[in-house]
């Protein structure tokens, strides 16, 4: 049986950026993923957005991380010549109600750490963005967006270049706890026996499956994972917006709002569908709700225009009834397991916290 000193399960954004960071502190790690490739599952089904770190509650960990991952990724993605751009967004309100709500939303922000949220008229707005009809709105210009497959390769690069190994189909099936070290069993083309120091479990979907099938991991520390849907429509009319536009949040949800892709392509979403199993195709009818929301800020979408295009599903770790999840991660202080680290419940802003993610679970390495 091989042993090696790290094993991250999972190759997508949030294990390739502690892959890279481990290994990079001379560790020696091997990277195990189900699929064929890197980031084929939630990492390459989401917005691409840098999020600023408007939303999240004070002292959360999406907050915490959504701040100081945003600006982290900015500078990786300047050094490692990643595709991006710091576009800047607008939340627009359409109502007098929504526009009393402005104000509330930038001092969130701002005890999250967001200090350059300003509060813009209508006018001023226009002037921004011509085509956009609303009563008043928030500029918040360290938004941006991100070409995401060109910085998974780019972690991947990093990490290899470090001496990490990948194995691909090669799914993690078990984990039982040894005297000095934890054995993985795995499956796939190979199916293969490793023992290792320490275990990351960073299989999105499917971590609170893996860490159910670890022996000796406490079941009341494994929470119930649930699919949140979110579908997107391309739009075949030319966009007339150079920044993202997102309408004021609603309960439960961002809202429909508007993002780009590197490309200067609009696309609209994603939206919220509870869903009991795995399904990425998207529904056209859900279409009939998306036109309605956008005209509202946006009176100028042409009829026809929006077209499926793909769709994204939240690992969520709450029903629908509860509102916010935060991400849960966890040490062997928190499960009792040594050498473990679980991370469940990692959705949006997962993508722009990936590093700062990374060198919060290097911490809880280094104490496992
Ligand atoms: C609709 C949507 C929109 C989003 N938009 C944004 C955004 O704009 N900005 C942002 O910051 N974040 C966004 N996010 C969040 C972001 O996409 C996720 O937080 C991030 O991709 C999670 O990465 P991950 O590595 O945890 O999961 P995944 O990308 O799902 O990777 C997990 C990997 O584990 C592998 N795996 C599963 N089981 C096993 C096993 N047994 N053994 C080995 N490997 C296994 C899988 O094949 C997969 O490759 C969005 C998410 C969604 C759903």
């Amino acid at each position: 049986m091989d042993h090696v000193e790290c094993v991250v399960a999972g190759a997508g954004v949030i294990g390739l950026a502690i892959a890279r960071r481990l290994a990079g502190e001379g560790r020696e790690v091997v990277v195990l993923e189900t699929e064929g490739e890197i980031g084929t599952v939630t990492s390459s089904r989401n917005s691409e957005v840098i999020h600023a770190g408007i939303y999240y509650p004070r002292d959360s960990l999406m907050a915490r991380f959504c701040v100081s991952g945003r600006a982290a990724l900015y500078h990786y993605c300047e050094e490692h010549g990643v595709p991006h751009r710091k576009c800047g967004k607008l939340i627009v309100a359409t109502t007098g109600e929504e526009r009393e709500r402005l104000a509330s939303i930038a001092e969130r922000a701002r005890l999250n750490g967001v200090a350059d949220l300003k509060v813009i008229s209508d006018a001023e707005a226009c002037a921004l963005e011509p085509a956009l009809n609303c009563v008043g709105a928030l500029l918040s210009p360290s938004t941006g967006i991100i070409d995401s497959h060109a910085y998974m390769l780019a972690l991947r690069g990093d990490a290899e270049a470090a001496g990490a190994l990948f194995a691909f189909h090669a799914p993690l099936q078990r984990a039982a706890r040894r005297s000095g070290g934890i054995t993985l069993a795995v499956g796939g083309e190979t199916p293969m026996t490793i023992g290792c120091r320490l275990l990351i479990n960073a299989a999105g979907h499917s971590a609170p499956q893996i860490a159910g099938a670890i022996d000796g991991m406490p079941g009341e520390h494994i929470p119930k994972p649930y699919l949140a849907k979110g579908n997107y429509f391309g739009c075949t009319a030319r966009s007339p917006f150079s920044r993202l536009i997102y309408p004021v949040p609603v309960a439960g949800g961002l809202g429909v709002h508007l993002t780009l892709d590197m490309a200067g392509l609009a696309r609209f979403g994603p939206d919220v569908e509870w869903i009991d199993h795995i399904d990425y195709s998207v529904d056209p009818k859900r279409s009939e709700l998306f036109y309605p929301a956008i005209r509202k800020y946006w009176p100028g979408l042409p009829d026809g225009s929006l077209v499926p295009a793909y769709a994204g599903i939240r690992p969520k770790i709450v029903p629908p009834a509860v509102a916010a999840q935060d991400f849960v991660i966890q040490g062997p202080r928190d499960h009792g397991v040594p050498g473990l680290i679980n991370l469940f419940g990692i959705e949006s802003p997962g993508l722009t916290s990936s590093l700062a993610i990374a060198d919060y679970v290097a911490e809880l390495a280094a104490a496992a």
